[in-house]
């Protein structure tokens, strides 16, 4: 298998392939959960993502037991208390403890599938607008059979661009109604049909909050499904 090295590392980011192969990545103080492909097209990745330096050990004699000496940039990781920078191969080697054509094959599994960097492949052709997660959560597209949404979504823009913003625009219109609903039913104290959900969870169980967490999650997820419906529309006939 002969991967095409250069297109691959022009596309490669440290922080999506530091989390693929199991980095513990920090934003904002806390843990990042999600982080893939997808996430590229969206300025969502202007966060500075910390880590544990993996050269730490090697170079220092002992692990990094704080996430505060290391950044990871798009194209190197930087280690403030000694490591240095190095760049995505040599992380991922250092990390993974592979030689580096394993190393590359890593790197390319991470940035969607070997399949898009054979060295006499087609250069990969991504969708210019994709969903991040809480988008794929708003439309409930988040996969649960472990396969990431991103490589399905992949196969579908490569078959047809317009099925795919399609798709994606006719969910978001569904979802949308959905919410639409499910706000006017249940989204306030009065409500008509919020006194199912106090009968439902019962008066022990029972938070009034539940109405106020309620509205602010339904309008969150109507303004998603909005800004989705109005990006993907003028995609398709742009
Ligand atoms: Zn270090």
């Amino acid at each position: 298998m002969h991967l095409d090295i250069k297109r691959l590392m022009q596309d490669a980011d440290a922080r999506i392939v530091a989390f693929h192969i199991g980095m513990k990545l920090f934003a904002n103080g806390r843990l990042v959960e999600s982080l893939d492909i997808s996430s590229l097209s969206y300025e969502a990745m202007d966060s500075t993502y910390w880590t544990y330096c993996p050269f730490h050990e090697r170079v220092q004699g002992k692990k990094d037991h704080h996430p505060s000496n290391c950044v990871v940039h798009p194209k190197n990781i930087m280690c403030f208390a000694g490591c240095g920078s190095h760049n995505i191969i040599e992380m991922v080697c250092e990390f993974c403890k592979v030689p580096k054509g394993r190393g590359y094959e890593i790197i390319a599994e991470a940035m969607g599938g070997v399949q898009l960097y054979l060295l006499d492949g087609k250069a990969p052709d991504y969708p210019k607008l994709t969903l991040k997660p809480e988008e794929q959560r708003a439309l409930m597209l988040s996969p649960s059979n472990g396969t990431p949404l991103h490589l399905s979504m992949y196969e579908l823009y490569s078959r047809s661009k317009r099925d795919y913003y399609s798709l994606i625009e006719d969910r978001a219109k569904e979802m949308l109604d959905e919410y639409q609903k499910l706000l006017a039913y249940y989204g306030s104290m009065d409500a008509p049909r919020a006194s199912m959900i106090y009968d439902l969870m019962g008066p022990q169980y029972f938070d009034g909050g539940i109405y106020e967490e309620l509205e602010k999650e339904l309008k969150e997820r109507i303004k998603t499904c909005a800004n989705i419906v109005q990006f993907f529309d003028k995609k398709k006939t742009a």
